[in-house]
């Protein structure tokens, strides 16, 4: 009874929704029309990429951009960040899109025209630097929407916040940085948007969108163990404690956790060593063993108990030798996980953008985004643009980081369609909140 009498209430507003996703042919040509600017935009940004927390001259960019559209600008959040505020013609909701502007410490071997030929410092040493993860491609793509969206001003019902967002990849060692960084500067105070959306390009083909609800990508922690023993003449190890064979039980120990007492049905969960140091000579026993590496996890109590097992296994392994386990984690990111209405709701917009064979599932990926922390505070979703070239397959296709990486830019206009969509139609009709 309820449902039925609801269901005869939701009918004709799902039906008018569905309709206005589905036509909109001026949004269409705004769009057509913002593509040229969007794809010179990202051409220029490739060529000049800036290191995480440097991307000052890609802001100053953004933030001129953003002023001859008549938004009201702010800068300088969290070193670089750059948010635009579109205030609409009538009352509504606010809702924020967020693109990432940080390029990577690699020498780019595209051959492109528009190649990045820049030298820069990274924790002290020279290197090439390239946008190798398409955040050129992010910035242009949101630049485009501000601009097909401040066009509609007189009738958007709501605000729209525009996030450019530095140090995506990470700050450089001993700063702050990334989307953590602008939330403790308050980004979301005023005004407080109510959900939040992103994407990232991504190998797969060019102009598909793919999404899936929940956990999309991994949380990402970082690990140190330093095992502590005692320093003897590697021909009497019975006079000292030996950190070495402690650390080859220990690596042994640890990667069987996530095989032997993790439930693998509920979420994958991945524990990989990237760093053993210890040792100076072949006949010394050192003092320590410093170990490091990450744990990528999909679902909090998972990541929490893992940790917790981790720190367990260290401490007990170590002791049984009479050796000292140190354990430390650091949070990257936590999971970028898409809020199950928001995502249901947003398809319609979606596929909208991409046409009803451009929107695809994905599977989990263990790589990991610092979009994740404003999910934490309101929902988001966030989802991948595929960018690979037409006609090669996804196995040859250079991934994200790799100095080939490239961005087919037919596959763009389909992003700038998905960000405007997503904020004209969360403005139109937001999802309904219990
Ligand atoms: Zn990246
Ligand atoms: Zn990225």
């Amino acid at each position: 009874m309820r449902r039925s009498m609801l269901s005869l209430v939701l009918l004709p507003l799902l039906t008018s929704f569905y309709t206005a996703a589905e036509q909109r042919p001026e949004l269409s040509k705004h769009i057509e029309q913002v593509m040229p600017k969007v794809i010179s935009w990202r051409r220029d940004i490739h060529q000049h990429p800036e290191l995480s927390n440097r991307e000052v001259r890609t802001a100053a960019k953004v933030a001129a951009h953003l002023e001859k559209l008549g938004l009201e600008v702010r800068t300088g959040i969290a070193h670089t960040g750059v948010v635009g505020i579109l205030k609409g013609g009538k009352d509504g909701p606010v809702v924020a899109l967020r693109a990432d502007m940080d390029a990577l410490p690699v020498t780019e071997q595209t051959g492109l025209p528009f190649a990045s030929k820049v030298v820069s410092e990274f924790n002290g040493q020279q290197t090439g630097v390239m946008h190798a993860c398409g955040h050129d491609a992010h910035v242009a793509m949101l630049m485009g929407a501000a601009e097909v969206l401040a066009k509609q001003q007189a009738d958007i019902a709501g605000t729209i916040m525009f996030v450019f967002q530095p140090a995506e990849e990470g700050p450089p060692a001993g700063e702050e940085g990334g989307a953590k960084m602008m939330l403790a500067e308050g980004l979301f105070a005023n005004p407080a948007p109510s959900a939040i959306f992103g994407l990232h390009v991504w190998p797969g083909e060019s102009g598909q969108i793919q999404v899936k609800t929940e956990g999309i990508m991994a949380a990402a922690d970082s690990f140190q163990i330093t095992v502590k023993g005692k320093q003897v003449h590697g021909s009497s190890p019975w006079r000292g404690i030996d950190p070495i064979n402690v650390t080859g039980q220990l690596i042994n120990a640890i990667n069987l956790i996530p095989a032997r007492q993790i439930d693998v049905t509920k979420a994958p969960a991945v524990v990989s060593f990237g760093q053993v140091h210890g040792g100076i000579r072949w006949n010394i026993i050192p003092d320590d063993v410093k170990l490091e590496g990450t744990i990528r996890t999909f679902d909090t109590d998972m990541r929490e108990d893992l940790i917790n097992r981790m720190a367990h296994t260290s401490e007990h392994i170590a002791k049984a030798s009479g050796a000292e386990a140190e354990f430390h984690v650091h949070n990257f990111a936590a999971v970028t996980w898409n809020d199950p209405a928001l995502t249901e709701w947003a398809m319609p917009s979606l596929k909208w953008a991409a046409g009803d064979k451009g929107v695809a599932s994905v599977k989990p990926i263990t790589g990991a985004e610092d979009f994740s922390f404003y999910q934490q505070q309101i929902p988001g979703v966030f989802f991948f643009l595929g960018i690979s070239p037409d006609g090669k397959a996804l196995s040859e296709v250079a991934p994200n980081h790799s100095p080939m990486f490239d961005v087919n830019e037919d596959a763009l206009v389909n992003g700038v369609r998905a960000l405007t969509g997503l904020a004209l139609d969360y403005l139109a009709k937001p999802p309904a909140t219990e």
